[in-house]
């Protein structure tokens, strides 16, 4: 799938809508719910996280992580109690992030994941996530395609 926004509020609103479709995905899978969000510094990973985190009803605003790596919410939902937010813009080798227990956090299933920058732990980045990627268009345009479960 394929959509345009044209300004930081569509693309918020995109992420928020998504929300509901993006936990719909999840039925099969063993471990978390992971989100891969690739694109260019400015290209909107955040703005549409800020969105897909009101879609859960998180109430704190989010925070880039790009200087502490990750942050985590609760949820309130059904299958979901935990909101992980990645940013690995800084992460150089995929050890890095294994010390912070990525392998755990992706192994729970009351987890979602999102990952910024997921090129920097590519090979830590399970086939059946959704790939979410930002164009930067003329303008304020960005265009954002997201695939299930293949990149
Ligand atoms: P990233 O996390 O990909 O580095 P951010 O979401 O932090 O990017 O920043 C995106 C920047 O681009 C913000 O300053 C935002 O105001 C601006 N912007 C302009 N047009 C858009 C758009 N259509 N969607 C998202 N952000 C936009
Ligand atoms: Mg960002």
């Amino acid at each position: 799938m394929e959509k345009i926004t044209i300004n930081y509020n569509e693309t918020v609103d995109l992420g928020r809508s998504l929300a509901k479709e993006f936990i719909g995905f999840k039925e099969q899978k063993k471990g978390a719910l992971i989100i891969a969000l690739k694109g260019d510094l400015g290209a909107g990973k955040t703005t549409f996280m800020q969105g897909f985190a009101k879609g859960l009803q998180i109430k704190d605003n989010l925070l880039s992580p790009t200087f502490i790596i990750f942050n985590r919410y609760s949820l309130k939902l059904d299958k979901f109690k935990n909101l992980y937010h990645f940013d690995c813009y800084r992460i150089e080798r995929e050890e890095e992030i294994i010390n912070l227990e990525f392998d755990e956090i992706i192994s729970n299933k009351e987890n979602i994941v999102c990952i910024e920058w997921p090129e920097n732990i590519e090979k830590l980045i399970p086939e059946e996530s959704i790939f979410v990627s930002f164009d930067i268009l003329e303008g304020d345009k960005r265009k954002i395609t997201i695939n299930y479960g293949k990149r």
